[in-house]
């Protein structure tokens, strides 16, 4: 490489990004040279406060710079309406689309048992919890309908049905196989206001 060492360096890291190879990290690495120094302290800053202050929020398991999320802390919110997605993205989807204003539950993943997620690998456990301890009414799956995803809110279903609360899932405005991440505001208000009691 005839690059300096500190070049070389940031290239490595960067080459290790998902969907960056080395041509596209070095692209990327001499652009960021060729800024000003602000913009660039900046984004490295960014990276550092991010890494260090972001964390789950006890409650629901969202992305939060705080011990409960903005969500969780809003007295707007109906804390009786939970409604269970698998991930920050899927939560960020909903939220966009204005329609719920209930609570969430962030699983980080689906089961996938192949892989070795199980029930414990995805706050499962803490979603009962916190069916048992605080007053919900109503669990909605907003899971998105891939096969995984149909596992995960089967299992669920199963498991929530000794719990005394309703469990409904979105009506089918989404297509099967879709990603929840990408349905637009109409389908997700479509398919939140059409939710079917399981
Ligand atoms: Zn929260």
């Amino acid at each position: 490489m005839v690059f300096p060492e500190p070049l070389t360096r940031l290239i490595r890291n960067l080459s290790r990004l998902p969907g960056l190879g080395e041509k596209s990290a070095t692209r990327l690495a001499l652009y960021l040279l060729r800024r000003p120094q602000e913009e660039v302290l900046e984004l490295a800053e960014s990276l550092k406060e991010m890494r260090e202050k972001v964390r789950l929020c006890q409650k629901c398991f969202n992305f939060s710079a705080s011990p409960l999320c903005d969500i969780c802390q809003d007295p707007q919110r109906d804390s009786r309406l939970i409604c269970v997605v698998e991930d920050p993205a899927a939560l960020s989807s909903i939220e966009a689309a204005g329609v719920f204003s209930g609570l969430y539950h962030v699983l980080h993943g689906v089961l996938s048992p192949r892989d070795g997620i199980g029930p414990k690998e995805i706050r499962i456990p803490d979603l009962i919890e916190r069916i048992r301890k605080e007053a919900i009414k109503e669990v909605i799956l907003a899971l998105s309908p891939t096969v995984a995803g149909e596992a995960t809110a089967s299992y669920l279903v199963e498991i929530l049905r000794d719990l005394s609360v309703r469990i409904t899932r979105l009506a089918c405005g989404i297509p099967m196989g879709m990603d929840i991440r990408y349905a637009d505001k109409l389908t997700l208000k479509r398919a939140l206001e059409g939710r079917q009691i399981l």
